[in-house]
């Protein structure tokens, strides 16, 4: 089955593609659709869900998009759903990485703790929808270690891994990361449609 993914990050489509090996995976810009979508939802789920409508009513093919995030404990659960704008620019990773350790800065190695968490959505032309998600936990370090993968990655230490996804492969990270988690769930109730 073809599943039109609706996001313009290349981490992310790369990772989908990776974890969804028996669907072809296409990219929103390959399929067509050329709109930039508002995330004006609250939770994860609902980004999910407003993201993956919009691309699946425009193109009127199956549509999937992730929403996810970095929930720090010490801020609160921030930047949670603002995680891609979280300098105040959508997507410039530096920038976020940088205010990230900013925040941080005076918050011991005992109290940094924080999660990524990741919220699938497929919705179908005649109406259907399947959602799943998934997390995983870790704290975050003083400084970046590795560059492998994308956005927070390398100022994140996983907790099942013991080092940070930025220095993790990408069998490793998949194997243990949020977006692993939820589209491996997904992926069974997709089976049972
Ligand atoms: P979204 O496009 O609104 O879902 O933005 C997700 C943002 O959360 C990304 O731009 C990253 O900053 C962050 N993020 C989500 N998943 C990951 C991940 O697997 N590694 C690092 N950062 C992530």
């Amino acid at each position: 089955m073809r599943l039109v993914v609706a996001s313009g990050n290349k981490g992310k489509l790369r990772e989908i593609a990776e974890i969804l090996k028996d669907y072809d995976v296409v990219s929103m810009q390959a399929a067509g659709f050329a709109g930039d979508v508002e995330e004006t939802g609250k939770t994860f789920e609902e980004n999910a869900l407003i993201k993956a409508r919009a691309v699946c009513k425009a193109l009127n093919l199956p549509a999937l998009a992730d929403d996810s995030g970095l929930c720090v404990d010490a801020l609160g659960g921030a930047p949670g759903v603002y995680s891609a704008r979280f300098c105040g620019r959508h997507g410039d990773d530096a920038a976020n990485n940088r205010l990230l350790l900013e925040k941080l800065q005076n918050v011991p190695d005992g109290e940094r703790g924080a999660y990524f968490e990741s919220c699938v959505a497929v919705c179908f032309p005649d109406g259907r929808e399947v959602t799943a998600s998934g997390r995983t936990y870790g704290k975050i370090l003083h400084r970046a270690e590795g560059e492998g993968g994308f956005g927070y990655d390398p100022l994140f230490e996983s907790e099942e891994l013991g080092k940070s996804f930025g220095l993790a492969s990408a069998e490793e990270k998949n194997a243990v990361s949020h977006r692993g988690k939820a589209l491996r769930a997904l992926a069974e109730k997709l089976k049972e449609l």
